[in-house]
């Protein structure tokens, strides 16, 4: 969807709308009233097809729905106005994002990206891109290695940050400094801070995307995908071939995101704020090796969370190593009561996980270490629960796997006990 020309935001550097603050547009972009009935809430259009007044002229805007339909036109508008973009489009998950944008290349086309991706455009970029002439190079230091990392076939960087599982930072500003002057755009995934605490194309990025299935509809619920930009060349590409490969949400998705967008501030918030406790909880604890978490001052590269993210909020997201392995990790995840064990993020419920034996097992042992995922490592999702109860869990939870309390068990065995 584009946003029409009076709302348009100009490109970067663009200072923050002064009317229009994230809260406000998070619930009002792209949820007008019904001018017929005063709805306040969009109506789910479940119609394929919209009737034409003569041959070639549509009604309304739209005629198909896989081109277009009023349910992603609105959900495309409030995540423009939340990304500072003046386009956005919506798939039907993340990885169609990726997809799309990947496809968009000529053949020969060459990426760079950095390292810990997120598994499945790991997957993507090197047994699908590959198939169709895309090379893509992978680089643990990308701020270092970009510019010798390009070629003349170089048309695209790839940026995850914070990085998964392990939270390290990107300095987006300097990686598209270097990228600009040879005219190669710079993609962030910025799934695991949600639009509330990072806007990308504000630190000079081309294309932002999210996977939609986790902080944007944020309620376990919806799989979806959404890529944001201000170029109107990419808007005619990236339109082409949504409608062309056709990997498209369905309207009642966008309605559910959508209204999952209109708390997006106040979720997105509360989930960084548990985790900033959850994270000084195990930074204090003498079972806990390292703890991953941008929020922290102790984070190596929190210069870059105070210069990218809101107010330096740290996200939601956080992982940490603990002292008793392998064995100790699966047990951690199996003690917990509120956090529940398994994969995927951005919830309003609190999620822990062993990415080694899980999210990153199919990533070689060593090639895994290196980047920093050793078994012994556990990523938590902070929901919205109350964050001392998070606290409280968190804790109880390496008491029992670390097996200093044997003995103490009080009834509640192994597994969750949903509150
Ligand atoms: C989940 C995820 C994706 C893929 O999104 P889907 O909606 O599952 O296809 C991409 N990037 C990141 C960082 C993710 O967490």
């Amino acid at each position: 969807m584009a946003i029409n020309a009076t709302e348009a935001i100009e490109t970067p550097p663009r200072p923050p709308s002064p009317v229009h603050r994230f809260g406000t547009l998070a619930v009002h972009a792209g949820a007008p009233h019904d001018p017929h009935t005063g709805a306040v809430i969009q109506s789910i259009s479940l119609s394929t097809t919209f009737a034409q007044s003569s041959v070639g002229k549509p009604i309304g805007e739209h005629e198909y729905t896989r081109s277009s339909n009023p349910n992603r036109a609105a959900f495309e508008t409030a995540i423009a106005h939340l990304e500072h973009a003046r386009y956005a489009l919506a798939y039907s998950s993340g990885s169609a994002t990726t997809a799309n944008i990947l496809q968009s290349l000529a053949t020969g086309s060459h990426v760079v990206s950095v390292s810990d991706v997120y598994g499945g455009t790991h997957r993507y970029f090197t047994k699908v891109a590959s198939a169709h002439g895309v090379r893509v190079t992978f680089t643990p230091s990308i701020e270092l290695d970009v510019e010798a990392l390009i070629t003349p076939e170089t048309k695209l960087i790839w940026i995850e940050t914070p990085s998964n599982p392990t939270l390290s930072l990107t300095d987006i500003r300097a990686v598209a400094d270097i990228a600009h002057r040879t005219g190669i755009m710079v993609v962030v995934d910025n799934t695991f801070l949600s639009p509330y605490i990072q806007n990308p194309l504000d630190h000079g990025a081309d294309i932002v995307i999210h996977s939609v299935t986790k902080y944007i509809n944020g309620h376990s619920d919806v799989l979806m995908g959404v890529a944001a930009f201000n170029s109107d060349d990419l808007f005619e590409r990236l339109k082409f071939l949504q409608n062309a490969i056709g990997a498209v949400p369905s309207p009642f998705d966008c309605w559910l995101a959508h209204r999952g967008v209109k708390t997006l501030h106040l979720r997105a918030r509360e989930a960084s704020n548990n985790a900033a406790l959850v994270a000084a909880a195990l930074e204090a604890s003498p079972h806990v090796l390292a703890v991953n978490y941008p929020g922290l001052t102790s984070h190596r590269q929190h210069a870059i969370a105070l210069k990218q993210h809101r107010d330096g909020l740290g996200g939601g997201m956080l992982s940490f190593r603990l002292r008793g392995g392998k064995a100790a990790a699966d047990r951690f995840c199996e003690e917990t009561r509120i956090f529940t064990l398994a994969e995927s993020l951005g919830g309003v419920e609190s999620l822990c996980e062993v990415p080694g034996s899980m999210t990153h097992a199919g990533i070689p042992k060593e090639q895994r270490e290196a980047a920093g995922v050793f078994d012994d490592l556990v990523r938590l999702s902070c929901g919205v629960e109350d964050g001392q109860d998070l606290v409280e869990d968190v804790l109880r939870a390496i008491t029992k796997a670390i097996g200093t309390s044997k003995g103490a068990a009080n009834g509640v065995r192994n597994g969750h006990l949903h509150v």
